[in-house]
This record gives C-alpha cells, sequence and structure tokens, in this order.
C-alpha cells in the first residue's frame, strides 16, 4: 500500500469558482490564472476543469503555456512576465500566446526581432508596486517604439496593485493609472484586477480582470472576508490518515525538540504528512485539522513540531479516532486560510507548496 496521503481536486468546486468570478467581472473577461501549476492544483487539470468557460488563461512559463496549446486549449494564453530573451519572441508568436511586456528591455528586444506575425501585448504599467513596469512617464515613447508591429498586432495596457486585499486599497494606484491613460487618450482594452480587487474594488474590473487564488477556493484576505462568506468552494484537499497512537503520561514531550509537553494523560495520533508534503513546518500547536469520522467531522488541532514525513494531532477527546483514521489537513470541512492563518501564511503558499509526492485524485 503507498503511504496514506493523497490530495483531491475538485473540478466541480474550480468551475463553481470561475462562474462566481465571471459573475463578479460583469462584462469583463477573465483571465483564470494559473501560474505555479495553476496554484498546486495541476496547469491541465485545472485548464481542463475550465474547458471552454475560461475567456483566457495566464501564467508564467513559456513552457506552460505550450502545454496548453499542445493540449488544445485555444484561448488567449497570458504570459504574465513576458519573455525572458529575444529567442523566446519567435516561440511566443509562433503559439499565438500574448505577452505582457514590462520593461525597456522587452520593447527593446522586440524592436531587434523585427516579428513579422501579428503579436498581442499587455504594456505593464509601474503605478506604486515598483515591482515590474513602465513608469507612466515613459509610457508614451514605449508605445511609440511598438508601432513598427505587423498589422493585426494589438495593444493593451495593465497594472497590478500592491494592496487590493490590505488597508491601502487600490485608490492610489487606480489614480496613477487613470492619470496616465487619460493624459495618452488611450482607447485600447485594460486589465487591473486581481482576485481582491475583483472582490473588494469592482470598480476596476476594466476590460479585463485577472483571478487567481478565489479560482482555488481560497480568499484573498481571509481576516476580511472568509472563503465560504464569499461563496467560494475548496478546490484541494489534503488528506492523510493516523499511522500510530501514543498515550503519553503527564510531563511526557511529544515530536522533534520536545516542543509539545502534556500536562495530562493525553492521546495522541500520528499522521502521515509533514513538511516534505508541503504542511508548513512553522505550522505551531493548536493549528486546526480535522478527523474523518465516520459521524462527521471533528476538528482537533497540532500537537508539536512537524516532522518531514509526519506530524502528531491530539486524540484525547476523540477516542473512536485511532490508527486508519483519515485526517484533513485543508480542504473540505477545514478551510486552507485558517491553516495559513495559524501557520502564519497565506493560502496561496499551501497550495504552491503540495509536493510532487502527494499522489492528487481527481474528483
Ligand atoms: C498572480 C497574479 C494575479 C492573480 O492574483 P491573485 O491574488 O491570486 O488573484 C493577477 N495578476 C498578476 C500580474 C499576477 O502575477
Amino acid at each position: 500500500m503507498p503511504r496514506p496521503i493523497s490530495a483531491t481536486i475538485d473540478s466541480s468546486a474550480l468551475r463553481h469558482n470561475y462562474l462566481l468570478a465571471k459573475r463578479l467581472a460583469g462584462e469583463a473577461r477573465c483571465w483564470a490564472v494559473v501560474k505555479a501549476n495553476a496554484y498546486g492544483h495541476g496547469l491541465l487539470r485545472a485548464a481542463q476543469a475550465w474547458g471552454d468557460l475560461a475567456d483566457g488563461f495566464a501564467l508564467l512559463d513559456l513552457d506552460e503555456a505550450i502545454r496548453l496549446r499542445e493540449a488544445g486549449i485555444r484561448q488567449p494564453v497570458l504570459l504574465l512576465e513576458g519573455f525572458f530573451e529575444p529567442a523566446d519572441i519567435d516561440v511566443v508568436l509562433a503559439h499565438d500566446l500574448s505577452c505582457v511586456v514590462h520593461s525597456e528591455e522587452q520593447i527593446a528586444m522586440l524592436r531587434a526581432a523585427r516579428p513579422t506575425r501579428p503579436a498581442s501585448l499587455l504594456v505593464k504599467v509601474n503605478t506604486g508596486m515598483n515591482r515590474l513596469g513602465l513608469r507612466p512617464a515613459h509610457l508614451p515613447a514605449a508605445l511609440e517604439a511598438l508601432t513598427f508591429l505587423p498589422p493585426g498586432s494589438r495593444i493593451g495596457l495593465m497594472t497590478h496593485f500592491a494592496d487590493a486585499d490590505g488597508a491601502r486599497g487600490v485608490a492610489g494606484q487606480a489614480q496613477v493609472f487613470a492619470d496616465a491613460v487619460r493624459q495618452m487618450r488611450w482607447q485600447g482594452p485594460v486589465s487591473l484586477a486581481n482576485s481582491a480587487a475583483l472582490l473588494f474594488h469592482g470598480d476596476t474590473r476594466a476590460d479585463w480582470v485577472r483571478p487567481g487564488i478565489m479560482l482555488y477556493g481560497g480568499s484573498p484576505a481571509p481576516q476580511a472576508r472568509s472563503a465560504a462568506d464569499i461563496g467560494l468552494k475548496p478546490a484541494m484537499t489534503l488528506k492523510a490518515n493516523i499511522i500510530a497512537v501514543q498515550d503519553v503520561a503527564p510531563g511526557e514531550r511529544v515530536g522533534y525538540g520536545g516542543l509539545f509537553q502534556a500536562e495530562r494523560p493525553m492521546r495522541i495520533g500520528v499522521v502521515a504528512c509533514g513538511y516534505a508534503d508541503g504542511y508548513p513546518r512553522h505550522a505551531p500547536t493548536g493549528t486546526p485539522l480535522a478527523l474523518d469520522l465516520p459521524g462527521g467531522r471533528t476538528r482537533t488541532r497540532l500537537l508539536g513540531r512537524v516532522s518531514m514525513d509526519m506530524l502528531c494531532v491530539d486524540l484525547t477527546e476523540v477516542p473512536v479516532a485511532g490508527t486508519g483514521t483519515p485526517v484533513v489537513l485543508w480542504g473540505e470541512g477545514l478551510p486552507a486560510d485558517e491553516v495559513a492563518t495559524a501557520a502564519g501564511t497565506i493560502s496561496y503558499e499551501l497550495f504552491c507548496a503540495l509536493a510532487a509526492r502527494v499522489p492528487v485524485r481527481e474528483a
């Protein structure tokens, strides 16, 4: 028998979440962001779950974009960081991929390549995040430098918000963008919103939205609004079985470093999941887990330090649980956002960290 751990990806939840994003997007079209192997859910699995529902797909890696094309995906596919070297340009155009252009260097590479096929570009504006993008003052020259592109080429403008999920919000950056667009009398398409902007700042929808995390059932701001509140369904459920039980006496310690010390007699379950499976090592004692019992799910808590291949849970109050009992690490019945918050991270990181050694099933 293989090690009793698996992740289940629920394609009906993926579809439900995409349709919710589409409803919020109104008239705007919706790139499904599938970077990082669809946030750990499997690139082709996610793309196929959405199939013709999706208006387009956005990711980072040229090879992954080509895999989508080779799998028969005909919708627009956007490279969120564009190309990295001149040799990529031909490949991008040959596969009819759309491309973010965020730097003068990329524009210079394009000019030098003198493409003969039409290109589809989204010029990225740095409106204050100071990660990728051209300053508004450099935009007119950049757009002028792209006028050599062959007929049929399409150009849009985009930006990315640094704090759509936080207290600063989007107003400052949206203003910088609006000013730039107005000064240039820009008429072409515009894309601004990630999940948080789509959910919390509906006026940023523009022509294309770019939700990622919400499609997988994570809230971009779980403290402000939980995924369930938003109406999202978890797409990934990580489960593993209890493989051993220990009875410990008061004063005895559990796991590496003896981090947890029992104050009373306790029953401890050892679960076949550790940080090498993608569970966060920094999750402290008290992080929630759910026991999958015949009568339903029961919450319990993590005890002590997470090991590479195992972690320990409290079974003291749950005598029916024992070796063989399935434990939900996150997903159905236990929002990844709750686990992430307890571990001081975000659901994005949990999903992306799902290790290759964990077998994935589809539901
Ligand atoms: C990752 C990413 C998104 C999606 O962000 P979420 O917070 O997951 O919705 C959108 N746009 C860009 C440029 C990104 O890199």
